[in-house]
C-alpha cells in the first residue's frame, strides 16, 4: 500500500509534456495554430524576444497532425536559394535539440541522393556538383558506374544518369517536432489552448484588434495566422492567389534489413530507409498523389522493395506558394502576420521560420538576414533568462 502510495506521488512530480489552458481574455500576440511553425514561433516570441503575453490556439490537440514517423527533409534541392538557406538555419537547431534541450525529434543525418528527371536537370545537377567540388564541399556528382557501386541496391534501373549526392540530408520524426516545441514553448510561458477553433479575424479601421473563436472574443492587436490550409478560411484576402493546393502521401513498410542508408529523391518522388529498417515512399507537392505511379518507380529503382509490405500510410493536402516562396511576414491589415503556403517544407523550415517571424513580430521589422537567425545557441531552458 506504502508502496502504491509513493509511486502515486513521484508520479505526480514528473513533469508534464506541456500544460494546457482556456484562454484568456486578452493577449499581446494570439497564433492560430498549433502545428511546428506557430508553436515554434510562440517559443521564441517569450523566449527569445522578451514578449510576455502569447497564446496559441489550435482547434483540435496539439501535435495530432502530424505523422509520428520519420519522413525526409528534402530542402536542399529546392530551386528557390533562400529556402535552402532556411533549411540549413533550421537543421542547426534540429542537430542540437536532443542534446540541449532533451527534445528527441529523431534527427537522422543521411546522404541525400539527387537523381535527374531528365537531360536538362542532369546538367543542373552536375553544374551544382562541379561548384560544390570546387569550394571544397563535399557534394558530388556520382556517375552511373559510381552510383551502382555505391549504393548496389539500385541495380533495378537501366536508365539512370547519375545523382548528386549531397551529404547534408536528414530524416525526422515530424510528430516530435510539434511536440518538442509545445513543451518548450509551455515551459516559457506560453498558453497553449487546444480545442479552439478560430472563426473570424475582428478586424476595423484596417487593423486587428482579436479574433472570434467558438469559445468567445479574444482581444489582441497582433496575429499570427499559421493554420496551413486551413489559413484561407480565416479570412485573409487575396491570399488565394498566392497559394496552389498540392497533395502529399508517404507510405511506411514493415522493418527491413539495412538495405540503403541515403534518401533518394527524383522530382516530386522520394524514398529513404529510417535507422529502424523501415522504408519512405512518399510523393510531395504533387497536383494529385499517384500510389501506382510512386509504386513504379520505387520498384524499378530498387527491386528488393518489390515484395515489402506497407504497413502505414500518412497522406494530406496542403498549400504551396505559387511564387515558390512561402508567405510569410505582415499582409495587408495592420497587425497581421501569415506563415502559410509550406507545402511538403514544412516541418524542415520550422524552427528558422519561427524565430525568424518572432523577431519581425517583436521588432516590427523585417530581420535582415535568415541565416543570422540559425539558433546554434539555444540553451537548456534552466540556464536561459
Ligand atoms: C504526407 C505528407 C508528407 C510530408 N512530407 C514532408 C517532408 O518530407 N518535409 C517537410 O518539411 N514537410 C512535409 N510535409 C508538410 C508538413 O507536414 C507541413 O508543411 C507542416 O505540417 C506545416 O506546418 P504548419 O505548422 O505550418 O501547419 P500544420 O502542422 O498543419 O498546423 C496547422 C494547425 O492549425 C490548426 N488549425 C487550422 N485551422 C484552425 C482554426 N480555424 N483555428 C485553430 N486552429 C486551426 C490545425 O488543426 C493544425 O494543427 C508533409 C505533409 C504530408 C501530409
Amino acid at each position: 500500500m506504502l508502496k502504491k502510495i509513493g509511486r502515486a506521488l513521484q508520479w505526480s512530480k514528473t513533469p508534464r509534456l506541456w500544460e494546457t489552458c482556456v484562454p484568456q481574455d486578452s493577449y499581446e500576440v494570439v497564433i492560430l495554430g498549433g502545428g511546428s511553425h506557430g508553436l515554434a514561433c510562440a517559443y521564441y516570441l517569450v523566449k527569445e524576444f522578451g514578449v510576455r503575453s502569447v497564446a496559441v490556439l489550435e482547434r483540435s490537440e496539439f501535435g495530432v497532425m502530424e505523422n509520428p514517423w520519420p519522413a525526409p527533409l528534402l530542402g536542399l534541392n529546392d530551386q528557390v536559394p533562400w529556402m535552402s538557406s532556411v533549411y540549413h538555419a533550421s537543421q542547426k537547431v534540429y542537430k542540437g535539440m536532443k542534446e540541449e534541450l532533451a527534445c528527441d525529434v529523431g534527427f537522422l543525418q543521411r546522404d541525400l541522393l539527387s537523381l535527374p528527371t531528365g537531360p536538362w536537370e542532369s546538367g543542373v545537377l552536375r553544374g551544382m556538383g562541379e561548384a560544390q567540388r570546387l569550394r571544397g564541399g563535399k557534394t558530388r556528382f556520382l556517375t552511373n558506374e559510381e552510383l551502382q557501386r555505391q549504393y548496389p541496391v539500385l541495380r533495378g534501373e537501366d536508365s539512370l544518369e547519375g545523382a548528386l549526392r549531397q551529404p547534408e540530408g536528414a530524416l525526422l520524426r515530424p510528430a516530435s517536432v510539434a511536440w518538442g516545441y509545445a513543451g518548450l514553448a509551455g515551459r516559457a510561458g506560453v498558453d497553449l489552448c487546444p480545442r479552439v477553433k478560430v472563426e473570424k479575424l475582428e478586424i476595423a479601421a484596417g487593423r486587428v484588434l482579436g479574433v472570434r473563436t467558438d469559445r468567445g472574443r479574444i482581444r489582441t492587436g497582433t496575429v499570427l495566422n499559421a493554420a496551413a490550409d486551413w489559413g484561407l478560411d480565416i479570412s485573409v484576402d487575396g491570399m488565394e492567389k498566392a497559394l496552389l493546393p498540392v497533395e502529399y502521401g508517404v507510405w511506411i513498410s514493415a522493418r527491413m534489413p539495412p538495405m540503403m542508408d541515403a534518401v533518394i529523391q527524383c522530382g516530386e518522388v522520394y524514398a529513404g530507409q529510417g535507422a529502424e529498417g523501415m522504408w519512405y515512399i512518399g510523393m510531395t507537392g504533387a497536383e494529385q498523389v499517384d500510389v501506382g505511379r510512386l509504386a513504379e518507380w520505387a520498384g524499378s529503382l530498387i527491386p528488393d522493395l518489390r515484395p515489402v509490405t506497407f504497413l502505414h500510410h500518412w497522406r494530406g493536402k496542403g498549400y504551396r506558394a505559387t511564387q515558390g516562396t512561402p508567405v510569410m511576414g505582415p499582409w495587408e491589415i495592420d497587425g497581421l502576420f501569415v506563415d502559410l503556403g509550406w507545402g511538403g517544407r514544412g516541418f524542415e523550415t520550422a524552427p528558422a521560420c519561427g524565430r525568424f517571424l518572432a523577431s519581425w513580430i517583436a521588432s516590427g521589422q523585417r530581420p535582415d538576414d535568415l541565416l543570422d537567425l540559425a539558433a546554434d545557441d539555444l540553451a537548456p531552458m534552466e540556464n536561459k533568462g
